[in-house]
């Protein structure tokens, strides 16, 4: 994973009962196609690298979904509205973009900066635009070597 850099941003569920803070949020999008966050999502997974530093108001509205060895993901037990990947090892929060109203402001200057699992996406989407993309083995591989 990246660091993150050093942008403010707040969002919030669909019903407000829990806002999110990242002091350290990445100013890119990154996508993932994976067959897993598509059933969670109904659709790609799209986000915002918050690192570590987070705040979240509300937490006791929230319910934790514990989906893998690796991972958990939240969403607000009043709206269904999804929250976060989380990754146990690191506490490093993935953040929905679409959570943050600066992120679905056209002038918000972010850009999708990598799809991974590339080799899930179904054929009837795609992202417009150059990206990075890596397939599901590429992204195990280069996680690997970072831990080396
Ligand atoms: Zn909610
Ligand atoms: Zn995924």
């Amino acid at each position: 994973m990246t660091t993150p850099q050093n942008t403010h941003r707040q969002g919030h569920c669909l019903c407000g009962a829990i806002t999110i803070t990242a002091n350290h949020a990445a100013s890119h999008v990154d996508a993932c196609h994976c067959r897993m966050c598509r059933c969670w999502g109904g659709g790609p997974f799209v986000e915002i690298d918050c690192g570590t530093d987070v705040v979240i108001d509300g937490a006791d509205r929230m319910t934790v979904y514990n989906s893998s060895e690796w991972a958990e993901r939240a969403f607000c037990g009043d709206c269904g509205s999804h929250l976060f990947y989380r990754l146990k090892g690191t506490g490093e929060h993935m953040v929905c973009a679409g959570l943050f109203d600066d992120a679905t402001d056209r002038d918000a200057g972010l850009s999708l900066r990598r799809q991974v699992f590339i080799d899930e996406k179904p054929d009837y989407y795609s992202f417009v635009g150059d990206s990075e993309t890596l397939t599901g083995a590429e992204l195990f591989a280069g996680v690997a070597g970072e831990q080396e």
